[in-house]
């Protein structure tokens, strides 16, 4: 199979200084990375993603160590430090594109009976039908999230909704908020393109995605 799309991971020297390389038993030249990742077409990488953690390689025998203060001191600072302090491991972007299509398919079901209900209503929603269903996925996404901790296509595939905020839990308001934008389609492609894998919803809403 030819692999046209991909992701590929790019690092880029931060800064370099002498360590004592654990494998080489003595002093070595370092260079610490910032690796990202990158969307990238025939293996050239066009789009920066998100941040995968740095490594601090040593620049003699090309092993690539976890960065820490044993290697660095106190003067380091990892560009992941916001997810590596998460008390639950973020939710995988397959897992979340998966829980979004089952989410939609139960939907688009739904749409069948309001189809039949929408003949009962005045003229204007039979040529508008999206001025019924969108207000039906928004209140799905909301109710779903407000009273059950997480829609059918999240519960299927175990992650939740949290706070971003561990002092501030979720109120009602941004639930509703989150619904509403997360309904658009296609806004929330951007959360591939930051470290804690934000959608537009999550932005509005102060919240992250975690596996349960
Ligand atoms: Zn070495």
């Amino acid at each position: 199979m030819l692999v046209i799309f991909g992701t590929k991971v790019i690092g880029k020297t931060l800064r370099s200084g002498t360590f004592v390389c654990p494998r080489c038993n003595m002093e070595r030249t370092y260079l610490l990375k910032q690796n990202k990742k990158y969307f990238s077409v025939f293996f050239i990488p066009l789009i920066p993603l998100n941040n995968v953690g740095d490594t601090l390689e040593c620049t003699f025998c090309k092993t690539a160590y976890v960065p820490n203060a044993s290697f660095l001191g106190n003067t380091y600072t990892s560009s992941t430090a916001d997810i590596d302090s998460l008390s639950k491991p973020l939710a995988a972007v397959g897992k979340r594109l998966g829980a979004y299509i089952i989410d939609m398919i139960f939907l688009i079901i739904l749409n069948f009976p309001l189809a039949f209900v929408v003949k009962y209503l005045p003229d204007l929603f039979h040529n508008k039908f999206y001025l019924v269903f969108f207000p039906v996925w928004v209140i799905y996404f909301f109710i779903m999230e407000l009273f059950f901790k997480g829609t059918i296509g999240k519960k299927l595939l175990a992650i939740q909704t949290v706070s971003d905020d561990d002092e501030k839990p979720i109120t009602a308001v941004r639930y509703l908020l989150r619904g509403f934008v997360k309904a658009i389609p296609l806004i929330n492609v951007v959360l591939l393109f930051n470290d804690k894998h934000k959608g537009f919803h999550d932005f509005v809403a102060g919240t992250i995605v975690v596996e349960k």
